[in-house]
């Protein structure tokens, strides 16, 4: 077996990086070579991808609350003094 070659196990264990554009170039190159040679795979990708579009389409026609920028920029500038990330908490 080449030990470039994709396992569907790890193609499966890649998927969330490779849909969300997280993978790196060589798990990509992989993950292509797979899907050429494994229609489950393929198939499997083509769903998780289809899924991923249409949430990103339906969030982007929420409206973010009206004070979230004003909350988060004060919640910043909050913990901007703190040095322990467990300090990091809202108040
Ligand atoms: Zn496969």
């Amino acid at each position: 077996m080449n030990p470039d070659r994709l396992t569907c196990e790890a193609f499966l264990r890649s998927l969330d990086s490779l849909v969300s554009g997280a993978a790196s170039w060589i798990e990509g190159r992989r993950a292509a070579a797979h899907v050429t040679v494994c229609g489950t795979c393929a198939a499997g990708y083509m769903f998780e991808l289809t899924i991923d579009r249409e949430i990103r389409a339906k969030l982007a026609t929420i409206e973010a609350p009206r004070d979230l920028t004003r909350r988060v920029r004060a919640l910043l500038a909050s913990c901007a003094g703190a040095e322990n990330p467990e300090d990091w908490r809202m108040s």
